[in-house]
């Protein structure tokens, strides 16, 4: 019967007499106006410039214009920003080299190129996408691997792939069945930037949150209340472990290819599953762009895991330019960005936001800091993607 005592006995009034009644309009306060400041009294450290050299090697600069239900079927690209408005920024902050995941194929690859990695050699490096667009023509493998062939001759660094493959892209381009991440089309792409030691950056699946109903219980409801169409729940969708299973089969296939896991392989939510990842394939990478709300969350886990995978850990923020960047605001590429993801390595402050906004855009928490050693600093903003990108270190 212990602890019984202190139940109220049955029948009794629910509160005393010094209690009052619930105030039902400060309860029914709508989620989104809920901005609560943390009344904590802690050490705020600014950390305005990192401790070494910085490869953000996770930006997007440039974006194929033409989409069709999520897949990219032209050449034409859109700028985000010019040169001459991001250079004085990675100034600033510390930023050697701007890595342009997004350079988009053909024409529009090389336009991209021309404007960032020739106007300012050793700041910008951009990587080609597949051309999906192609994909329904019967002799695709062949054609992709020509595009490899024309991206590297061009000057791409790299080959990108978004979450178009596994969640968009469908036989027929926009009919059909989904088409999965190890179909044997895709064989000798892989190959061919194998051949040219071009490493793949690999963004498939996303969070499990994404993958559950966006109700209650979701801990990302507010980024799915305002982005829904990062919902990937449902049957005409694999889920989270089908895809990342799918990636492992193919990554398996093609032990000479490098396979940077965008987002630490959008499993940062289970690191030890990333971590079976990183030892299954030694072929493999993760960034962490993005992923700082998830990793610094679970401070001991994460020190653990930077430590044990310090020489396969890249820097990347995910940033977009304003006024693309406005609508996520942990990608927006601004000073105060780069000085969060600073603050997150180099420091051990505690309950801090992750992301430049009044309410946090990936769920409800506050992260802590990982005063990583400079060791591991050097390696994770510097050293690792410069040797995943045969740039001199
Ligand atoms: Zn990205």
């Amino acid at each position: 019967m212990a602890g019984f005592c202190c139940a109220p006995p049955l029948g009794a009034p629910r509160r005393n007499q010094l209690s009052t009644a619930p105030d039902t309009e400060k309860a029914s306060l709508p989620l989104s106006d809920f901005r609560p400041r943390s009344m904590l009294h802690l050490p705020a450290t600014r950390v305005e410039r990192p401790r070494f050299p910085v490869i953000d090697m996770h930006t997007h600069l440039t974006w194929t214009r033409d989409v069709r239900n999520g897949v990219s079927v032209g050449e034409d690209i859109d700028v985000f920003a010019t040169p001459d408005a991001l250079l004085p920024v990675m100034d600033r902050k510390g930023v050697k080299t701007l890595v342009n995941l997004t350079g988009g194929t053909g024409a529009g690859l090389e336009s991209a190129i021309a404007q960032f990695d020739h106007a300012a050699p050793g700041r910008f490096l951009t990587l080609t996408e597949p051309s999906f667009g192609l994909f329904a023509e019967p002799d695709y493998p062949q054609h992709q691997a020509e595009a490899i062939d024309h991206a590297h001759r061009v000057g791409a660094r790299g080959l990108k792939l978004l979450k178009t493959l596994g969640l968009y892209l469908r036989e027929g381009v926009d009919e059909g069945e989904l088409v999965t991440v190890d179909d044997a089309r895709f064989d000798p792409m892989w190959e061919a930037c194998a051949g040219y030691d071009m490493p793949v950056f690999l963004h498939i699946s996303d969070p499990e949150a994404f993958f559950l109903p966006a109700d209650a219980t979701n801990e990302r409801y507010e980024e799915l209340a305002q982005h829904p169409d990062w919902s990937f729940y449902g049957p005409q969708f694999p889920g989270n472990a089908e895809l990342l299973a799918a990636r492992d089969r193919m990554i398996a296939r093609h032990p000479r290819t490098t396979f940077a896991l965008m987002h630490v392989g959008n499993h940062a939510e289970h690191l030890a599953e990333v971590a079976r990842t990183l030892d299954r394939f030694p072929n493999t990478m993760v960034d962490i762009s993005a992923r700082i709300g998830e990793l610094g969350r679970q401070p001991r886990a994460a020190q653990a895991f930077f430590d044990r995978y310090q020489d396969r850990i890249m820097f990347g923020t995910d940033a977009v330019p304003a006024p693309w960047g406005n609508e996520v605001p942990q990608q927006l590429f601004c000073d105060e960005l780069y000085e969060i993801y600073y603050r997150f390595l180099e420091t051990d402050d505690e309950y801090f936001d992750y992301a430049p906004a009044d309410v946090p855009p990936q769920g409800r928490w506050s992260i802590y800091g990982l005063k990583l050693s400079d060791t591991i600093l050097r390696k994770i903003y510097h050293d690792n993607a410069a040797r995943l990108l045969g740039i001199a270190t």
